[in-house]
């Protein structure tokens, strides 16, 4: 196999054991404590490229790439360096810094509906400030989801809907006040009659309408072009806002992330991730009348002891720098990617094993059914009990997917053609071992 390690898991086994008695589920993150594929979870040491290695020695080939961040592989010299500059200069100023507008700079070229940005510290609160900020740009409180869309933890976004019309917002989660659940309303993804329905039935009262423009969060699922199109003329037509959650597919599907990909320009944007180079970071973004209202040009107040940090400001600068210097670098992506996903589907299908590959540029999800994959329905629809046995069949062969079918693999710029190649010859052997199931 591909192991240069012994294969076992002592030590993350051990670790786990201590990590249960001192953290929730022994995570800091919840998927990560491989609830839904079973299994101890893998302790990391170290990264280098597109490989990761356990604290037990063992190496693997890693698509997780911390969630999507790192589209130039692990520990890049150059943001490495840029790191070890910035941390001989001092760590967090609280303070104004060059970085702070070099950055700004840079993602405001990239991505040029983003006019004025303001930094925070991840995705979650990228997307919580965005939502305060339209509520207080339009001075209405309604917002509309899609049901299988992530948006970070904050209690207005932790609201997916059943199945069915027009849902008034029911919390996922325990602890969201039904006050506040209430302000959300759930539509399905790529259905532009329901998000008719909505607006006909609530336009005046929506302050903003917040979708990935590429799924991530249920497995891959990319937007048909009908619904693109609803997604901008309907709010734009009833005085609502778009919002393009941007977290993962900004950078990554493009340079100019998924609204340059599709050509659609939304109101504000929030990014997170690739823009923070590995460091935690988070950006909301857009249109100048309206990121004019926050504090302190306006009244929407949101402010960070750590937002604009120069270590991940260096580190996201480093990464943009690379990424911009290197314009074939998409496309190289592009070609491996497809060539892991037809890999995928042609090892699956000699198997008989039914699946459905979606992908857009490096991001992609093998979800384990034959129906095609296009809102959070059809996703669910996955054998996630297959899936499952596919992860840890992969990773016995020293392949690290994502330990859940609803999430996305990346691909970063350090796998080569033959990580591809071992990847697909480990598939290979998964497949055989999912038959016998
Ligand atoms: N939006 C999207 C689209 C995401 O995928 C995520 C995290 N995976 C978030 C927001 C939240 O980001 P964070 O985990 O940095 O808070």
């Amino acid at each position: 196999g591909l192991f240069r390690g012994k294969g076992d898991k002592m030590k993350s086994s051990e670790l786990f054991q201590r990590a249960k008695k001192v953290m929730p589920g022994g995570v800091n993150s919840p998927v990560r404590a491989f609830g839904a594929v079973g299994g101890d979870p893998v302790f990391i040491k170290r990264g280098f490229g597109s490989r990761v290695w356990d604290e037990d020695g063992n190496e693997y080939i890693d698509y997780v790439l911390s969630w999507g961040p790192l589209i130039l592989g692990h520990s890049h010299p150059a943001v490495v360096e840029a790191l070890k500059r910035q941390a001989e200069l001092g760590t967090s100023f609280g303070a104004c810094t060059e970085l702070e507008v070099l950055l700004a700079e840079k993602i405001r070229e990239a991505v040029p509906s983003m006019e004025v940005v303001r930094m925070v510290n991840s995705g979650t609160e990228a997307t919580m400030s965005a939502i305060r900020l339209a509520r207080g740009y339009t001075g209405r409180n309604l917002i509309v989801k899609f049901a299988g869309c992530y948006h970070g933890h904050s209690d207005s976004l932790l609201i997916r809907a059943g199945s069915g019309l027009i849902t008034y917002g029911i919390p996922d989660s325990g602890g969201v006040p039904e006050d506040t659940a209430r302000l959300t309303l759930v539509a399905r993804y790529n259905d532009v009659d329901m998000l008719e329905e909505i607006f006909e039935e609530k336009g005046p009262d929506i302050a903003a309408v917040i979708v990935e423009p590429v799924a991530g969060n249920m497995g891959v699922v990319p937007p048909e072009e009908d619904f693109l199109r609803a997604l901008r003329e309907l709010p734009r037509k009833y005085g609502a806002l778009l919002i393009f959650d941007e977290v993962i597919t900004g950078f990554r599907v493009s340079y100019s992330g998924a609204q340059g990909y599709y050509g659609i320009e939304p109101d504000l944007t929030t990014l997170g991730k690739i823009i923070g180079g590995g460091l935690p970071v988070g950006v909301y973004g857009g249109r100048e009348d309206i990121m004019r209202c926050v504090s302190p040009d306006g009244p929407v107040y949101q402010a960070g002891t750590l937002s604009g940090n120069p270590l991940a400001m260096a580190a996201g600068l480093t990464t943009l720098e690379v990424l911009s210097k290197n314009p074939g670098l998409y496309d190289e992506l592009d070609r491996r990617a497809e060539r892991l996903c037809s890999g995928f589907k042609e090892v699956m299908e000699d198997a008989g094993i039914p699946v459905t590959v979606n992908r857009v540029c490096s991001m992609m999800t093998v979800f384990f059914t034959g129906e095609k994959v296009r809102n959070y329905d059809t996703a669910v629809k996955s054998d996630t009990r297959l899936y499952a046995v596919f992860f840890r069949e992969m990773l016995k062969q020293g392949v690290y997917l994502p330990p859940a079918q609803f999430e996305a693999f990346f691909l970063s710029a350090a796998h080569s053609d033959e990580d591809i190649k071992k990847t697909i010859e480990a598939a290979w052997n998964a497949a055989k071992n999912l038959k016998k199931n």
